[in-house]
């Protein structure tokens, strides 16, 4: 199966299909794959100095600038950062984009995570999974004829269950790319991050500024590397010991069951 995919991240804000899937979308991205990124939300939230307005613009065109890096459709909708709810409007809103998208995989979040935002964007995928098939559901949008692969991107909670780590890829090789499509999002990494997480300031210097946040990413990579170190030792033996960045997903099991072929070209 070599064909390229078309692959669909639904997520909450503009820059978590970067932070959990950057390395992935690089690749399918390498391959002459279709993607669209969709932040579900302005993003309108992310700051502790901006006014709302100007930070959606703002965080519009940062969005814009890793879509060019991708060479992906990146949306930002206009659902208010910080109070999405997953509500019918949003469900059928999201059963029009995947009709109309036709995804091969859909990335989104688990409906288990810290932010509510990324629990209700995971809720509403996950409700519309089968839905998209059903014709009398949202009938102005034609219905598809079976489902697109979903997975949810990696978060390290554990309540009520854990992220199953359905399929880990080492992104290593990808992290300079993963960083320089972070960068891109320089209202969050290097203003709101470290104000929100009272670190230390990046620095002025363009150069220094990406080898703050290549070690930021590092620690942050290093809590995911503890979280699945069972996994990725199972599965690549010994070799798994000099990964330093993975990315881990979870096949949502309301949607298509991929064969493992489809896996390892869905998962490149
Ligand atoms: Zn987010």
């Amino acid at each position: 199966m070599t064909k390229p995919a078309r692959v669909l991240v639904l997520g909450a804000h503009p820059d978590d299909a970067e932070f959990h899937a950057g390395g992935l979308l690089l690749r399918h991205g390498s391959r002459g794959a279709t993607i669209r990124i969709v932040s579900v939300t302005n993003g309108a939230a992310g700051h502790h100095r901006m006014h709302p307005l100007e930070l959606a613009v703002r965080r519009r065109h940062e969005a814009q600038a890793a879509g060019r890096l991708l060479k992906a459709d990146y949306q930002t909708w206009d659902y208010p950062d910080g109070e999405l709810e997953p509500s019918l409007e949003l469900r059928r809103r999201l059963i029009r984009e995947i009709r109309h998208f036709q995804p091969d995989l859909v990335l989104t979040h688990r409906p288990y995570d810290y932010h509510p935002d990324h629990r209700a964007v995971g809720q509403a995928v996950q409700d519309a999974c089968y839905m998209v098939t059903v014709p009398l559901v949202a009938p102005d949008s034609p219905h598809l004829e079976s489902d697109p692969v979903v997975a949810f991107m990696c978060d390290l909670f554990t309540r009520p269950v854990p992220l199953r780590p359905d399929v880990i890829r080492d992104v290593t090789a990808e992290l300079p790319q993963i960083v320089r499509l972070l960068a891109c999002h320089e209202s969050q990494v290097f203003e709101f991050l470290p104000y929100n997480q009272k670190l230390e300031q990046p620095p002025c210097d363009p150069d220094q500024r990406l080898e703050w946040l290549r070690e930021w990413y590092l620690r942050f990579m290093k809590q995911r590397m503890e979280a699945f170190r069972e996994a990725v030792l199972e599965g690549l033996g010994d070799s798994g010991k000099s990964i330093q960045c993975i990315e881990v997903y979870e096949i949502c099991q309301y949607a298509r069951k991929p064969t493992p072929e489809e896996i390892a070209w869905l998962f490149p």
